[in-house]
């Protein structure tokens, strides 16, 4: 498989990458084998996170003898310098490793938790340690906030930035990944497939392969999913006069109803986590039903039924969602997913 270099890392890693969501849905033999079968293929760059349960651990089991031949990219949600400290130690543990290739900041969708990960004495701390020590090569950071991922690539304290891009969400295209280039950040495309929301594989990956210095990661539960994309990457990649009206199609169908989780619509009186409530149907599709039934995710949905449809979220969001309807329609869609499933277990 072609390489590319990942900006100022300098690292070059495979044309594209493997996404550790989906593999915590598998059993652990499965999980085992996808992971092996990317590797076989010619995929060398794998992202994962600290928050995604046993993805850690099952890729650390199916790079065993072969960590050369990989990059490993994972993640801390934590603010603070000693919850990264330990996330750092929970990631080298789990994976099995003793370096990790590029450490990122999560979900760093605000200012000010990017003023917390970017002080020079709070968390950063930790990762300018491990970089010096060897533990960690590379300092990145995730992020869903157009506004926030540019102020983070114009600090120039990072090396890497993941942010959602594919044919429906293309504006970082406008100004986001030529400032990344202009700053030499390594832009990774999280969400290639609009976590599930398209199903046009062909179309979404040839539209990606457009931008020679992107990097796409799919989330991959099968080997089947990845060898589909192998194939898109192997012929010619230009989109067919078909391909391309079939895409302006989708992106006119689903731009009307799709949340980028920009966070434009905040705050709303109710403190209900919009973004997170207007993604439920694809994070039922990618994450195992019984960790979203009950804990954060279930708490944060269920603040959806105290919607007093004042509307004010909707003048601030700049894609025009219809988010009162689609709220109501989210949380009816999880309490279907909720009694199916407790049907299922008592039966
Ligand atoms: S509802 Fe609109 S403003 Fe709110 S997170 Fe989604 S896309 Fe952004
Ligand atoms: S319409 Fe509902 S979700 Fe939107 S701001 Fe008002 S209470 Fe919050």
């Amino acid at each position: 498989m072609d390489t590319i270099r990942l900006g100022r890392t300098e690292m070059m890693v495979s044309r594209l990458g493997f996404g550790g969501i989906p593999i915590q849905r598998v059993s652990e033999d499965e999980a085992v084998a996808v992971v092996q079968r990317c590797l076989d293929l010619g995929v060398t760059f794998l992202d994962t996170a600290n928050a995604y349960t046993t993805s850690e651990a099952r890729i650390g089991k199916a790079i065993k003898g072969r960590r050369r031949e990989v990059v490993i990219a994972t993640k801390s949600a934590s603010r603070s310098r000693e919850g990264v400290e330990r996330h750092i130690q929970m990631s080298l543990e789990r994976l099995g490793v003793d370096y990790i290739d590029l450490y990122q900041f999560h979900g760093v969708s605000d200012f000010k938790s990017l003023e917390i990960v970017l002080d020079p004495k709070g968390p950063m701390a930790v990762l300018a340690e491990a970089k010096k020590t060897g533990v960690i090569r590379h300092i990145g950071i995730t992020s869903h906030q157009i506004d926030v991922a540019k102020e983070a690539v114009k600090s120039d304290g990072l090396e890497t930035l993941m942010f959602p891009f594919n044919f429906v969400t293309c504006e970082p295209a406008d100004e986001l990944l030529p400032l990344c280039r202009k700053h030499d950040v390594g832009f990774i495309a999280m969400k290639p497939l609009a976590g599930g929301a398209l199903d046009c594989v062909t179309i979404a990956f040839k539209y990606l392969f457009q931008f020679p210095d992107v990097l796409p990661i799919p989330g991959i539960e099968k080997p089947s999913e990845i060898e589909e994309i192998v194939q898109i990457l192997e012929q010619p990649r230009e989109m067919s006069e078909a391909e391309q009206c079939e895409m302006q199609r989708l992106r006119d169908e689903l731009g009307t109803r799709f949340c980028r989780r920009c966070d434009y619509c905040q705050p709303c009186p109710q403190e209900i986590p919009i973004a997170t409530v207007m993604v439920v149907n694809t994070v039922l599709k990618r994450m195992p039903l019984e960790r979203l039934l009950t804990g954060m995710f279930a708490d944060a949905v269920e603040k959806g039924a105290n919607c007093t449809e004042c509307g004010d979220c909707e003048e601030r969001c700049p894609y025009h969602l219809p988010i009162r309807e689609m709220i109501v329609e989210q949380v009816q869609r999880f309490r279907a997913a909720k009694r199916q499933y407790e049907k299922g277990t008592s039966s």
